[in-house]
């Protein structure tokens, strides 16, 4: 039986990144993926001649952005124009994002439009690393004073984030995305399943193999070494180094006397983020000035993604809403709020409707820097030689995809860093993480 060096669990982001830093330091490389394609959340589904995402998604200015230029991914896109409204009290209220739209704005008294400029003028060079250890209200309480000012940095940093509620997630991580997004996003053309793609490709070409339709059931352990994984179908997969790139949740099942670990702590601790998506194609749009709207006084986000990415192959204008979701939800009641919020920005939008995709509660992300983590996981399962994690919920610090990204690199640089190889790839590396 072949030895892999590293075999990857999870053909998402992370484990696609994983195996590529793997297989570019010279490791023979094995993915296996439950399902009948790669991508895991970042796959697109084209419906009649429209491109959707498991919902609105933005590739940020951020790690993962860095590493796909890096790896020298084709990341074919367009950043959107910021201008939009905001929607406060069941009313569209022009957003303030630059000089004259502060100025116009009826969002903001005197006050509250001098106090938005300055943060304008300081926000993205804000050292954000002390505020790590508190919560997001405090950081709001302890610097923001207009009260509508902190509405609108709770909306921004939500739909930055995904995260609802200030009490729970980290600060500076959350200020952070914030300041990713406000660098520019980037919509991309055939949408995230062309991103997955061109990571194939990259895998492929420096040699990955690839399993797909096949559930990676459990994660051979002896003497507390990684010896194999047994799929579902009876194959074993020989390998020295295992890199879990699933949910915490998964990554601790596959693992014998995983409660003995650390993944124990880390899918105790894991607190899940979910949205409700509803993403339209519409034939025309009834109001075209109104492709982007952040909910103020509502947990909820629109936007146009056609407006700066090829999403349709017939010219239909693909636009993405999101609620965000807290502990308690209601699928019908938040489609309507989706639906309603269409409404009112498209009024008329069903006659234009041409197809539609409604996922009332997709997993965002299966954990984020809380202020209630014990520990970040991490990239080694410090118990078992030769495991790790990687997955946007195995962030040091970043969000979203950037912790995929993050985390698988760490994974593969601590796996390296061990056989005593790493010295090069980190150097090469340094400065990204
Ligand atoms: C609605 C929505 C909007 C989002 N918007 C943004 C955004 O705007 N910006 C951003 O940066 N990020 C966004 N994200 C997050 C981004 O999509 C994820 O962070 C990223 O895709 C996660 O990648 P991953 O590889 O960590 O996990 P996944 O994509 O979940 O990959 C895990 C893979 O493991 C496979 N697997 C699980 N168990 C097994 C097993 N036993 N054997 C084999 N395979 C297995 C799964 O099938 C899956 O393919 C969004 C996500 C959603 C859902």
């Amino acid at each position: 039986m072949q030895k892999y060096d590293a075999a990857v669990v999870g053909g998402g982001i992370a484990g696609l990144t994983a195996a590529i830093y793997a297989a570019k330091a010279g490791k023979q490389t094995i993915v296996i993926e439950k399902q009948d394609r790669l991508g895991g959340r970042a796959i697109s589904n084209k419906k009649n001649g429209a491109y959707f995402n498991l919902g609105g998604h933005a590739l940020y200015k951020g790690h993962a952005h860095e590493t796909f230029m890096e790896l020298g991914v084709n990341v074919r896109g367009n950043q959107p124009s910021a201008n939009g409204y905001g929607l406060w009290k069941g009313k569209l209220i022009t957003l303030p994002t630059d000089l004259k739209s502060l100025f116009t704005t009826q969002l903001l008294s005197w006050k509250g439009k001098m106090e938005l400029a300055s943060w304008l003028m300081k926000f993205t060079k804000m050292d954000t690393h002390g505020y790590d250890r508190i919560s997001l209200r405090e950081w709001m309480e302890g610097n923001v004073r207009d009260p509508m000012v902190r509405h609108l940095f709770y909306s921004l940093l939500r739909t930055a984030s995904y995260v609802v509620g200030p009490d729970l997630p980290a600060a500076g991580p959350v200020l952070r995305q914030l300041q990713n997004a406000l660098n520019g996003v980037k919509y991309l053309d055939r949408g995230w399943g062309e991103l997955v793609e061109e990571l194939r490709k990259i895998a492929s070409e420096l040699g990955v193999r690839f399993i797909t339709h096949n559930k990676v059931m459990t994660v051979e352990i002896r003497n507390g070494i990684v010896q194999q994984v047994v799929c579902e179908d009876g194959t074993r997969i020989a390998a020295r180094n295992v890199i879990l790139a699933t949910s915490p949740s998964i990554a601790h099942q596959l693992v014998p006397f995983s409660e003995k670990t650390a993944l124990q702590t880390w899918k105790e601790q894991a607190i899940e983020i979910t949205a409700a998506c509803l993403d339209v194609a519409l034939r025309r749009l009834p109001k075209p000035k109104q492709q982007f709207i952040y909910g103020i006084d509502q947990t909820i986000f629109l936007t146009n993604q056609s407006r700066a990415a090829y999403l349709s192959d017939d010219g239909a204008q693909v636009i993405s809403l999101i609620k965000y979701q807290g502990k308690e939800n209601d699928p019908d009641e938040e489609l309507r709020e989706l639906e309603g919020m269409l409404d009112l920005a498209q009024p008329g939008w069903r006659e234009q409707l041409m197809v539609k995709q409604y996922l009332p509660k997709i997993t965002v992300s299966h954990d984020f820097m809380h202020i209630n983590r014990r520990e970040n996981p991490g990239p080694a399962v410090p118990e078992i030689q030769g495991l790790y994690v990687a997955g946007e919920w195995a962030s040091h610090g970043e969000l979203l995809v950037d912790a995929a990204t993050a985390s698988a690199k760490r994974a593969i640089q601590h796996m390296l860093h061990l056989e005593g190889k790493g010295r090069n790839i980190l150097d090469e590396h340094r400065g990204i993480i």
